[in-house]
């Protein structure tokens, strides 16, 4: 058997768990290539940014629930057998608004609006919650088990994976596709390049993908513990804002979110934005600050992460490219890059086999 040279381009969540899958093969020779890694913050690198936790939103029957279905076991075995992943379960609350189920942007809450979603045996303990368990302004709601992902440590344990896997990782920038494949740590030519860059998908040379756009996600992180998850079907200012909650496992704080805003690349934080989400965070859990209002607050930071929404939903597929040969994407993650990790990295597995067998058959 020969030995197979993969070039990952991508150190988000995307690129290390694909670069951790593929090398868990012995034939494989995996070299992840990025121009960011985990501990930098760049407002081109998304996953740092995120909650993260595993609320499915994709719709019944789509590749992308496949996806999310696949992962949740996976997420699960870290937070109950892995300490060192910053991955912790808890208890999660999806609140429903009856006014926001006709308004076309919380149809992005997908089947999480219904009392009997797709994913409600994927995860343990679903129920619907009874009325005395919902918060003022709420019409109903579902509780589950979930798990909350601290990022700034997830994101290095992930790193630490690959290298034990005998991953090679390098700082690279690269302007074209094709220059990936000169990159492996053999000095040999890639047999496949795994293309995991996210939003930047939109400008990397070869691929240019316009259809990846910014999806703008303001947040304040806190010191506040509220000891669960939540998150609401709408808001009551506009149809780009988002109210939810959630608090990141072994000290990484609280995340409240947040917005959903297409097409907009603004870096900083808007304050007015910020005051709007403190508030709606508070007056949907006002034992966040035990009644004492957004002066409850303690902050660490606030923060922007913009999520690479593709309409069309995940790019994952396989292309020959002229001068590159095969090129596997894996992008377009939008809100849903952790929940959906595992499924689609094994998606990609799945397809470089099918390469690799069918170079060996020549
Ligand atoms: P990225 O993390 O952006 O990584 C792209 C990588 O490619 C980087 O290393 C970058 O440097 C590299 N790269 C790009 N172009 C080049 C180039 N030309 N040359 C070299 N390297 C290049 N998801 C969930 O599952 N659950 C959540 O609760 C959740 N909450 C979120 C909250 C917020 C506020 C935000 C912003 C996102 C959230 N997400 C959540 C979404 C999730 O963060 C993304 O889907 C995911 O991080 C995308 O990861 P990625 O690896 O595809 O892209």
């Amino acid at each position: 058997m020969m030995e197979n040279n993969i070039v990952v381009i991508g150190a988000g969540v995307s690129g290390l768990t694909t670069a951790l899958l593929l090398a868990k093969d012995p034939w494989n020779k995996v070299t992840v290539v990025a121009k960011h890694m985990p501990g930098d913050y760049d407002i081109e690198y998304t996953s740092p940014w995120a909650g993260a936790d595993y609320h499915p939103f994709a719709k019944a029957g789509t590749p992308e629930a496949t996806y999310e279905h696949e992962t949740w076991q996976h997420l699960a075995n870290l937070a109950e057998n892995v300490p060192e992943a910053g991955i912790h379960f808890q208890k999660s609350h999806t609140y429903i608004r009856n006014k926001d189920l006709e308004i076309e942007s919380s149809k992005k809450f997908g089947d999480s609006a219904s009392s009997s979603p797709w994913w409600k045996d994927t995860v343990p303990d679903f129920r619907i919650l009874s009325p005395d368990e919902l918060p003022k302004g709420i019409d109903g709601g579902t509780e589950f088990t979930s798990v909350c992902i601290n990022t700034t440590l997830y994101l290095p344990y992930l790193v630490g994976q690959c290298r034990k896997h005998g991953v090679v990782v390098k700082r690279q920038i690269i302007s074209h596709v094709r220059e990936a494949s000169g990159h492996h740590h053999t000095f040999n030519k890639a047999d496949v390049v795994i293309n995991c860059t996210g939003l930047m998908a939109s400008k990397l040379g070869g691929v240019n993908d316009q259809s990846v756009i910014p999806a703008r996600g303001q947040i304040v992180v806190v010191r506040n513990d509220p000891n669960m998850q939540a998150a609401c079907s709408g808001t009551d200012n506009g149809n780009d804002e988002l109210c939810y909650y959630m608090c990141r496992a072994s000290g990484g704080g609280t995340v409240i979110g947040g917005s959903y805003q297409l097409g907009n690349w603004e870096s900083q934080p808007d304050p007015n934005l910020a005051l709007r989400i403190m508030k709606r965070a508070v007056e949907l859990n006002p034992a966040l600050v035990d009644g004492k209002g957004v002066e409850g607050l303690s902050i660490i930071r606030h923060a922007v992460g913009l999520r690479p929404y593709r309409a069309q939903g995940v790019r994952l597929e396989k292309e020959k490219i002229k001068g590159v040969g095969w090129v596997v994407h894996n992008y377009g993650h939008a809100g849903y890059g952790y929940q959906a990790s595992y499924g689609c990295s094994q998606a990609v597995v799945k397809l470089v086999d099918g390469i690799i067998e069918s170079k060996a058959r020549l």
